[in-house]
């Protein structure tokens, strides 16, 4: 069990969260699509998260070769008018249910990191932070698009609250 807290303040982000060997496949982000907001089904389950070890989210770079026309994956992020292109973001980020972090975070506007038509891609950079103003978070959540959060690996850092927590529980009397 893992807590994720901001490394710049210590404020806990999340509750406690069970990791996940890989981030879930998602073929069909349209399956599952919320008929109101348009949002993909979170690709984590809520309670859990995952590293992504591919490079993820802003900034992009040409791909070497066009792509063929095969469906982009099913957690590929939606960018328009800029040819074929492939992330060099971050490695290694940290993906959670959005709902396990959306009520610790605060949305903050830089450039067009909310850019989309139901809500943001999540192709334009970071557009959550800490209250202490460290951007460390990527929500994309738009209609055509997956439905993840990532936490940014080197503004964010875990720990693991069991063994504090039984050290506390041994220390209590008993009845
Ligand atoms: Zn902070
Ligand atoms: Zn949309």
């Amino acid at each position: 069990m893992t807590v994720f807290s901001c490394a710049r303040c210590g404020t806990a982000l999340t509750g406690d969260l069970v990791a996940l060997p890989a981030v879930p496949d998602v073929d069909d982000p349209d399956e599952g699509r919320d008929k109101k907001t348009q949002r993909a089904r979170s690709t984590v389950p809520r309670g859990h998260y995952a590293i992504d070890p591919d490079p993820w989210g802003a900034p992009f770079r040409a791909a070497a070769a066009p792509r063929q026309h095969t469906r982009s994956r099913g957690r590929g992020l939606l960018r328009t008018g800029t040819g074929s292109t492939i992330s060099a973001g971050q490695r290694d980020s940290l993906v959670v249910h959005p709902d396990d972090v959306l009520p610790r975070l605060d949305p903050f506007t830089c450039g067009d990191n909310w850019t989309g038509c139901c809500g943001p891609t999540g192709a334009h950079g970071p557009n959550l932070g800490c209250a202490c103003g460290s951007r460390l978070a990527t929500w994309a959540a738009d209609c055509m698009g997956p439905n993840e959060l990532h936490l940014d690996p080197v503004r964010v850092y875990a720990w693991q609250p069991g063994a504090a927590a039984q050290d506390r529980l041994d220390g209590r009397e008993r009845p």
